[in-house]
């Protein structure tokens, strides 16, 4: 596991290396609301783009969507969030502070049975930080609420919605009838979400505004438990195979009494974190709960016919919820690297502490640097030219100054696969250096095999 001061270092390296902003940041900052920087936006886009790839690419019967994030407000009265999407919630009447009631009792090793707690413990009596009287735990909904046109009444509030989920059940029919799709088959989205949290915190880990990656997989309930073994599967090694070490990962079965109100069985995937085991992702069995309420709120039939037999029913819905703030943080901090005075042995470099991402290919947010040795006009006009023909498929980097050993370090420090360095025997053998991140080996490349030599790295 990571220290913990590494989490200052990473949202300082965030910071300084465009990954990741404040938002708002020049008026005080907006708490827990993040931008994404330069570095940040390609992570983070890699990420998604990855998992469209495994989740809709690699399967036949999985197809994509992009639904509204604001809908029909009876939608959330259907789904249960009006009733259940609710946190426990106690203030200090001393210091003001606000607490998840969950959260205390758990972090004092009590399971948070708040339902069926007769006498509360000290725990939600005394405030952990001033000491202060606790008020009574309220149940707070998590959903933002806004008004739709120039009339704020009761009849024009709608919801920031809470999950992506819902907007793949509402278009259950119109994907299945549109595509002439047969169960099993899924339904995928990548997509903003609200909560107004409680207690955000842990940089972009829990924030007010996320997105989520959500792929809702509609079967016969008797092929469920098979499908739900499947996914599970498939989500832990889909973090594996991007380069999360598998020593970093778990899952977590969730208990009964633990489970949401639409779920039949939810197993987490979970990451160590340097505050913890954490939720990175959900797999939930969500039986009939929502195509049987959608149903019932609209007066549409959702229900599918069983060919063989005549027989009506809902299909099961086997849910893969991650997130895609979650998940990219998580890559930053697996990739996070510290090495003592460095890995290699200039002078000035073996004086200072050297920072590698190692980010796996297919997310690294920069494939390739282009580094010419000298700012001289001569070499200036070869390396623009390499640099024009590499940027067409790959996402570069332009840096002249200082000297080459800072440039690796600056470009090992985010991440970047290759620098390609022009020096002034490139001016004689039309060939250039291309050095590799991992093991700093120097390979020399003729300029017109370059695009081939990439293609074949990094296909
Ligand atoms: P938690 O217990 O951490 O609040 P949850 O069980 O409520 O999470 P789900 O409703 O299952 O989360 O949401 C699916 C995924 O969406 C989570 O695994 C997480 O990656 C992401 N997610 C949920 N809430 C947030 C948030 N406030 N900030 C960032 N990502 C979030």
């Amino acid at each position: 596991m990571l220290e913990q001061n590494s989490m200052e270092k990473i949202v300082s390296l965030a910071k300084r290396r465009g990954f990741i902003f404040q938002s708002s940041e020049i008026y005080g900052g907006l708490n827990s609301f993040y931008d994404y920087g330069p570095l940040g936006v390609e992570l983070k886009n890699n990420i998604k783009k990855a998992w469209w790839q495994a989740m809709v690419y690699q399967h036949s019967n999985i197809v994509g969507l992009d639904s509204a994030i604001l809908m029909h407000p009876k939608i959330w009265e259907a789904s249960g969030h009006i009733a259940n999407f609710t946190d426990p919630l106690v203030d200090c009447k001393k210091c003001k502070k606000r607490f998840r009631a969950d959260h205390l009792l758990e972090a004092a090793g009590i399971k948070p049975d708040l339902g069926t707690m007769k006498n509360p413990p000290k725990e939600l009596k005394e405030c952990l930080e001033c000491g202060g009287q606790l008020t009574e735990v309220r149940q707070f909904n998590l959903m933002f609420k806004t008004f739709m046109g120039p009339v704020e009444d009761a009849g024009s509030v709608v919801y920031l919605r809470p999950e992506t989920a819902q907007g793949i059940y509402v278009n259950f029919q119109n994907v299945m009838e549109s595509m002439r799709l047969k169960l099993p088959f899924g339904i995928a989205q990548i997509g903003k979400a609200f909560r107004n949290e409680i207690t955000p915190g842990n940089f972009t880990f829990r924030t007010r505004e996320f997105e989520q990656m959500e792929m809702q997989y509609f079967v016969h309930p008797s092929q469920a438990d098979e499908v739900f073994e499947k996914f599970k599967e498939a989500r832990l090694q889909w973090y594996i195979d991007l380069g999360i070490k598998k020593e970093n990962l778990r899952f977590r079965e969730h208990e009964k009494d633990e489970l949401a109100h639409y779920a039949k069985r939810a197993v987490d995937v979970e990451y160590n974190t340097p505050f913890g085991w954490k939720e990175l992702e959900g797999i939930h069995n969500r039986g009939d709960w929502d195509l049987s309420r959608h149903s019932e709120f609209s007066g549409q039939d959702l229900r599918c016919v069983d060919v063989g037999s005549g027989e009506k029913f809902f299909p099961y819905i086997i849910e893969t919820s991650a997130g895609a703030d979650r998940a990219t943080l998580m890559f930053l901090l697996d990739a996070y690297q510290e090495i003592e005075g460095g890995r290699t042995t200039t002078t000035e470099s073996t004086k200072e502490m050297e920072t590698i991402l190692s980010f796996s290919p297919k997310i690294a947010p920069v494939k390739i640097a282009v580094l010419p040795l000298s700012k001289k006009p001569e070499l200036n006009e070869v390396s623009k030219k390499v640099l024009d023909s590499l940027q067409s498929d790959y996402f570069c980097l332009y840096d002249e100054t200082q000297s080459i050993g800072r440039r690796y370090r600056r470009q090992d420090e985010i991440g970047t696969l290759y620098c390609v360095t022009i020096d002034f025997e490139t001016l004689e053998d039309q060939a250039v250096t291309v050095r590799d991140r991992n093991t700093m080996q120097q390979e020399r490349i003729a300029i017109d095999q370059l695009k081939d030599y990439f293609k074949l790295k990094l296909s």
